[in-house]
């Protein structure tokens, strides 16, 4: 399986980055050593000064597909999850200064924490989905799915046209604004509506 990110996907959060708003979904891949589940801790690596944490709505492809039309992407997926695109943000902009690819800062080992997955059927709309960031107890980051810019459907059809996307494939859809640093000691607990779905611990 592979894991896409969606960057800037939502205008407040590319603003915060100081990026300009795309006009095409921009994406990059993460392998699967990216994964850490069970709310499992995280251990803070060494090659990093500024680790971000970035909260994403993550959507699971249900079924193989190639050119997928955005009026038929909802079939091509049925459970959702939240998931943390942890990011060594002083890495990535080296990267984004000299006009590399961004893997060191967004691909290493655990760097995407994620929930148990959820039914799309579970909640009202998957686009209409309100979810958030508590670090150390204070809400940090705090969204509406209806908030993105390219929304699922979109993101699946634009993705599809190069690459085929298979059974238990992720999509992380992109985070909102209020992006930053964490330290030792941080607890992160992400909620989708009134349902805690991560609950971890950076050590
Ligand atoms: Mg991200």
């Amino acid at each position: 399986m592979k894991i896409i990110g969606i960057g800037r996907n939502y205008i407040n959060h590319a603003k915060e980055l100081n990026n300009p708003i795309p006009e095409k979904p921009v994406f990059f891949f993460m392998p699967d050593t990216c994964l850490l589940k069970n709310n499992n801790p995280f251990y803070y690596p060494d090659f990093t000064q500024n680790l971000n944490y970035e909260l994403e709505l993550v959507i699971k492809i249900s079924k193989v597909g190639k050119s997928i039309a955005e009026k038929f992407a909802h079939r091509y997926y049925h459970e959702f999850a939240l998931g943390i695109d942890l990011t060594a943000r002083d890495l990535q902009d080296d990267c984004k200064k000299n006009g590399l690819p961004w893997e060191i800062a967004k691909a290493f080992d655990n760097s995407c924490p994620i929930s148990n997955f959820y039914p799309i059927d579970s909640v009202e709309s998957i686009h209409n989905l309100n979810f958030f960031l508590e670090k150390n107890g204070e809400i940090v980051q705090k969204a509406n799915s209806s908030q993105m810019i390219f929304n699922i459907d979109n993101i699946i059809a634009y993705i599809s046209k190069f690459v085929t996307l298979k059974m238990g494939d992720l999509i992380f859809t992109g985070t909102p604004e209020g992006v930053g640093s964490l330290k030792i000691g941080d607890n992160l607990v992400a909620y989708a509506e009134n349902r805690k779905l991560l609950d971890f611990k950076i050590l």
